[in-house]
């Protein structure tokens, strides 16, 4: 089966996860599941939280002002956003924006885990708290799990089933459009991933 094929069937099954407290409110807003955008084959995957209110009304990850900040970023590095792959923890828009719950993480996580299986990222770049803490769970080395303040822009080794990968913590952009120090911060943090590009 190609990745493609692959994708689809981890979209199908999402498309149809009645059993997630957020799917009521999909339907009844008439959002869509955010599952993911960029190229397959991508050696870098970002990962953020979840849709915001953009994202839910077009099926787009980071299409609203975080992701306008986020497009600044990857072209201040030159990298372009198709040569990437984007996509989140949760698939659907929690409601108002609120933090992801952990049964959230723990529904949707596996569909991540899955998409992370089917790209095999050299390197994943997590964007926000909760993507750190998830990833850096998921390939155990959550031993090094100090708060994102220390962790971000540093390259931690991780073992994926498929070989070596390395993972950058960042802060979220959309934690950084009002805060010109975070901003810059995430700026210089960016240039980590050059030597992977
Ligand atoms: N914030 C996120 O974490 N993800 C998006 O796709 C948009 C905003």
């Amino acid at each position: 089966m190609s990745k493609y094929d692959d994708m689809k069937l981890i979209r199908d099954e999402v498309m149809a996860l009645k059993e997630s407290p957020l799917y009521a409110y999909r339907v009844q807003r008439h959002y869509f599941p955010v599952l993911g955008e960029g190229s397959h084959n991508a050696s870098i995957m970002f990962i953020g939280e979840a849709p915001g209110r953009n994202e839910a009304e077009t099926g787009r990850p980071f299409c609203g002002v975080a992701g306008k900040l986020l497009d600044a970023l990857l072209s201040s590095i030159n990298l372009p956003r198709d040569k990437v792959y984007i996509t989140n923890i949760l698939k659907d828009r929690p409601p108002e924006n609120r933090d992801p719950l952990p049964s959230e993480i723990e529904l949707y996580g596996p569909f991540l885990d899955q998409q992370i299986e089917v790209i095999k990222p050299r390197v994943i770049a997590t964007l926000g708290r909760f993507s750190y803490s998830y990833i850096m769970k998921h390939f155990d080395v959550a031993l090094f799990i100090g708060p994102i303040n220390q962790a971000h822009g540093k390259v931690f080794e991780a073992k994926a089933s498929y070989g070596t990968l390395h993972i950058v913590p960042l802060y979220h952009p959309a934690a950084a459009i009002y805060n010109q120090h975070l901003k810059e911060t995430l700026f210089e943090d960016f240039k980590v991933l050059k030597q992977f590009m």
